[in-house]
C-alpha cells in the first residue's frame, strides 16, 4: 500500500495521476481480491471497485463508479466514513505515518436495501487530484455469527456457573485464584473483602479453620498439585458438622493443563438423611431383635419363657446322645404375701433377684425359665448331679434380700424330676416335677423333693382331699382340739387355742394341708363357724370358771371377707353365753394387707365389742417390725421359728427381746409359741414375755383331755420355776 514518507512511491504515485484515475494500475489486482475494494476520491465518489465489491453491493462497476460512497453504506456509518476520511488527511498531513488504519467495522447497503455486517480497512492515497481513499471490505457476517455463539456459550456457561448449587473455584497453574461463583463464596462464607485482597494464603487460611481435618485436606490439595492430570473425590468433614464432598479436575487448553477447577457440594442434608435412614434400618433390625426375644423371653425377668423352656425340654429329650435330662420346678412360698403387703413392685423386685440367683445356680447351657407368676423352672441336660444343683438352689435362695426398705427371705418349693430308662414325653415329665414340687410345699415349704411313683398316690389324695373335706364339714367329722397357754406370771393356764382336727378314715390330715383346701374350695367359713361354735360349748365350763380366762379361734383372712363375719360371731357368742372379752382371735398379718377394706372393719367392730385381736405366727410375714404400730391388734404371737432359735439359753437374741420390747411399748400382750424345752420357757421368761405355748406344756388335747392338759402345764410351770430358781 502506500507510504507517505517513501519518496519513490511519491514518485510512481505523481506519474500515475496523471494518466489514470487513482488506484486504477492496480485494477487487475483488485479484480483478483476476494475482497470487495474501493477507490473513493476526496469528495466522497468512488472512483475505482472490483467485481468482489459489484458481488458485494449488488451494483455493477459502472453503476458504483461516480456514486457517492454513502450509496453503500447504512445509515449511521456514513459519517464515521468521513470522519476516518478527514483523520487519515490529517494524518497524512501531520506526518506521524498513519496511513493504515486497523480495520474498523460498518454496516454494508446492498443495492436491494439490505444491510450487511463488514469490517473496513482504509488506507490513504495521494495524487496530483488530492487525496483518495483505498477501502477494502470484508463481510463479517459468519464471524459476528460464531461470536454470538460465542456469546451465548459464555453466557450460559456463566449462568450454569452460577445457578449450579456446587461451589466452583478455578485455580491458574501459577497458584493463583482464576475465578470462583458465588455458590463458592456462600458456602465456604468467604468474606467479599478477604475475596478482594486476593490473599491466598488467607484465604486457604480461612478455609482450613472449618474442617475437622484441615491436614488432610492440605495433603490431598499437595498430592494434587504433584500431579496435575490427577482427578479426584473426597468428603470434607466441617466443624460445624457439615459435610462437603470435593471434586478437582485438570483444567486444560488444547491438552495442556493451565490449572484446575475444583467443586464443592454441600452433601450435609444427603448425608444426614442417609444417617437417618441407616439408623431407622438399624432399629428397625434391633426391633426386630427385640420381637423376636420377646417371643421366647420372660420381660420382667429376662429368662427364657414358657414357649422356649418347652421347646429347650423337648429338644432335650429327642436328643441322640442319651445325656441326662433334669427338670426343676420351684414355686416360691408365699410370694402373694410380698405382693399384698409391699405392693407388686416390690413382688417385681423380687422375682428379679430370684431369676438372678437360679442363673447363679446353673451352668450357661442349662435353660431357667419363668413359667408365670412366682413359677420357675429349670432345665438341666448331662448334669452329673441335679440333687447338688437343687440343693444349691433351696440354699442360695433362702439368703436375705433387701427391697424397699423390708428384708425379705424368699423361700420356695421345689420339685425335681429327672427323665427314665423308660421313654418319657415332656409334659410327663413336667408333671412329675409339678407333684414333688407340690409335696415339697405339702411338707413344710423351704425346700426340694425329688419325684417318687408315691407322690402319684398322693396327688390322687390331694384331689381326693376336697370332696372328702365337704363329706367331713357336712358330717361334722372335724374336731377341736385345746391347747393350753401359760402365763409364768401367774402360773396358770390363762388361754387355750382351739386347733382344727380332721381324722379322715383313721389317718389325721395336718391343719396346714387342709385349711387351704377350705379357703381354695370356699369350706373355711363353715369350718372356721364350726370351730368356734365347738371351741364356745366345750371350753364354756372352764371359761365360767375364772373371766380372766379366754379361748383363741384362729381366723383365716378368707372367713374376715365375709361381711357378716363380725355379727355372726357375736350372735354366735351370745347363743354359747360366752363373753366377747373372752374370744381371742388370732389372724395372720396379711389380713391387715387385704385390699378388701371390710376386712379391717370386722376387726373393728369385734374389738369394739371386747373381742381381742392377735397377730399369729408374728415375725414371718414380710411386715416390718414398725408397721405393727398401725395394725388394730392387742398381742402378738411369736412364731415357733424364732423360739427355735433359743438351744443353750446362753445366746444372745436381740431379735426376740425387740420383739418383745416393742410390743409391750405398744401396749400388746406377747405370746410365745411352740416352745418345747424349759430353756426356751426360761428364756422367754426372762425376757417377759406373757404367754408361752407349746409341747412342753402340753399338746393339743380334745376337750376330754383338758384337765391333763392343764395339770401338765402346772407341772412344767413347776419345773420351770425350780430351772429359774437354780440359775
Ligand atoms: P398356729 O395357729 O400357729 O398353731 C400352732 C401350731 O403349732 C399348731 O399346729 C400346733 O399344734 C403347733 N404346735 C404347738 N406347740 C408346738 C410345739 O411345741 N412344737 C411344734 N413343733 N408345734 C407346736 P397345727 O395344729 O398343725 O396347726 C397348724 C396351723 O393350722 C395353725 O398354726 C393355724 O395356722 C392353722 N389352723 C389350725 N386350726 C385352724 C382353724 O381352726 N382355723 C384356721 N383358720 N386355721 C387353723
Ligand atoms: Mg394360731
Ligand atoms: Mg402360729
Amino acid at each position: 500500500m502506500v507510504s507517505h514518507g517513501d519518496g519513490r512511491l511519491m514518485d510512481a504515485a505523481s506519474r500515475l495521476q496523471s494518466q489514470e484515475v487513482p488506484g486504477q494500475r492496480y485494477q487487475a489486482i483488485f479484480d483478483a481480491l476476494p475482497d470487495a475494494v474501493l477507490v473513493i476520491a476526496e469528495d466522497g465518489t468512488i472512483s475505482l471497485a472490483n467485481p468482489a465489491a459489484e458481488a458485494m453491493f449488488g451494483y455493477s462497476r459502472q453503476e458504483l463508479i461516480g456514486q457517492h460512497y454513502r450509496i453503500i453504506l447504512a445509515q449511521g456509518f456514513r459519517d464515521g466514513v468521513e470522519r476516518f476520511f478527514a483523520s487519515l488527511r490529517l494524518g497524512q498531513s501531520s506526518g506521524d505515518g498513519t496511513s493504515v488504519h486497523p480495520p474498523f467495522e460498518v454496516s454494508g447497503l446492498r443495492r436491494d436495501g439490505s444491510e450487511f455486517p463488514s469490517e473496513v480497512a482504509c488506507s490513504l492515497l495521494v495524487s496530483e487530484h488530492g487525496p483518495s481513499l483505498t477501502a477494502t471490505f470484508r463481510t463479517t457476517a459468519q464471524r459476528k455469527e460464531s461470536d454470538a455463539g460465542l456469546r451465548e456459550a459464555m453466557s450460559l456457561l456463566s449462568a450454569t456457573l452460577e445457578s449450579t448449587a456446587d461451589g466452583i473455584l478455578v485455580v491458574g497453574s501459577d497458584g493463583e485464584i482464576a475465578g470462583v461463583n458465588d455458590q463458592f463464596v456462600s458456602m465456604w462464607g468467604i468474606p467479599r473483602e478477604l475475596l478482594a485482597t486476593h490473599d491466598d494464603a488467607a484465604l486457604m487460611g480461612f478455609v482450613l479453620q472449618q474442617l475437622s481435618d484441615p491436614a488432610s485436606f492440605l495433603e490431598k490439595v499437595h498430592q494434587l498439585y504433584a500431579h496435575p492430570n490427577a482427578e479426584s473425590h473426597d468428603v470434607l468433614e466441617f466443624n460445624d458438622g457439615r459435610t462437603f464432598e470435593r471434586y478437582s479436575r485438570p483444567q486444560k487448553v488444547d491438552q495442556k493443563v493451565v490449572g484446575r477447577v475444583w467443586s464443592f457440594r454441600d452433601v450435609t442434608p444427603r448425608r444426614k438423611a442417609q444417617e437417618q435412614a441407616r439408623k431407622a434400618l438399624a432399629d428397625l433390625a434391633e426391633q426386630a431383635a427385640q420381637l423376636k426375644a420377646m417371643a421366647f423371653q420372660d420381660p420382667l425377668t429376662g429368662l427364657a419363657n414358657r414357649k422356649l423352656f418347652h421347646d429347650q425340654l423337648t429338644e432335650a429329650l429327642h436328643g441322640e446322645d442319651s445325656a441326662a435330662v433334669d427338670v426343676l420346678l420351684l414355686d416360691l412360698d408365699d410370694f402373694k404375701e410380698v405382693n399384698d403387703i409391699l405392693g407388686h413392685h416390690a413382688g417385681d423386685q423380687m422375682l428379679i433377684e430370684v431369676a438372678r440367683r437360679l442363673r447363679a445356680c446353673v451352668g450357661p447351657d442349662d435353660t431357667v425359665a419363668r413359667l408365670g407368676g412366682d413359677e420357675f423352672v429349670v432345665l438341666l441336660t448331662g448334669s452329673p448331679d441335679a440333687v447338688e444343683v437343687a440343693e444349691r438352689i433351696v440354699d442360695s435362695l433362702n439368703v436375705p434380700v433387701w427391697i424397699e426398705g423390708a428384708m425379705l427371705r424368699p423361700s420356695l418349693s421345689l420339685g425335681l424330676a429327672s427323665m427314665s430308662q423308660d421313654a418319657m414325653v415332656a409334659s410327663e415329665l413336667l408333671r412329675h416335677a409339678d407333684v414333688a414340687m407340690y409335696a415339697a410345699k405339702a411338707a413344710g415349704k423351704n425346700r426340694y423333693m425329688r419325684f417318687q411313683p408315691e407322690m402319684m398316690t398322693a396327688l390322687v389324695k390331694r384331689t381326693d382331699m376336697e370332696a372328702s373335706l365337704r363329706l367331713a364339714v357336712d358330717n361334722d367329722e372335724l374336731t377341736v382340739n385345746f391347747q393350753p397357754i401359760v402365763s409364768p406370771r401367774l402360773e396358770a393356764v390363762t388361754q387355750f387355742e382351739a386347733l382344727a382336727r380332721w381324722d379322715k378314715g383313721g389317718e389325721r390330715i395336718p391343719p396346714a394341708l387342709f385349711i387351704p383346701t377350705a379357703e381354695r374350695s370356699g369350706l373355711m367359713s363353715a369350718i372356721g363357724t364350726h370351730m368356734m361354735r365347738e371351741g364356745f360349748s366345750q371350753l364354756r365350763p372352764w371359761l365360767a370358771g375364772d373371766r380372766t380366762r379366754s379361748l383363741s379361734v384362729n381366723v383365716s383372712g378368707v372367713q374376715l371377707r365375709d361381711r357378716d363375719f363380725a355379727d355372726n360371731v357375736l350372735t354366735l357368742a351370745e347363743a354359747c353365753a360366752m363373753d366377747p372379752r373372752q374370744l381371742v382371735l388370732e389372724v395372720t398379718e396379711s389380713v391387715f394387707f387385704d385390699p378388701d377394706e371390710h376386712v379391717i372393719e370386722q376387726l373393728v367392730s369385734l374389738r369394739n365389742a371386747g373381742v381381742r385381736v392377735s397377730l399369729d405366727d408374728f415375725g414371718t410375714g414380710y411386715s416390718s417390725l414398725g408397721r405393727l404400730q398401725d395394725l388394730p391388734v392387742d398381742a402378738v404371737k411369736i412364731d415357733r421359728s424364732f423360739v427355735s432359735m433359743i438351744r443353750t439359753g446362753a445366746e444372745q437374741l436381740p431379735i426376740l427381746s425387740s420383739m418383745i420390747n416393742m410390743a409391750h411399748s405398744l401396749g400388746l400382750t406377747v405370746t410365745a409359741e411352740g416352745i418345747e424345752t424349759a430353756v426356751q420357757a426360761a428364756y422367754l421368761t426372762d425376757l417377759d414375755c406373757d404367754l408361752l405355748q407349746g409341747y412342753l406344756f402340753s399338746h393339743p388335747e380334745p376337750d376330754t383331755g383338758l384337765e391333763i392338759a392343764i395339770l401338765r402345764s402346772a407341772d412344767a410351770i413347776d419345773a420351770l420355776e425350780g430351772l429359774r430358781l437354780r440359775r
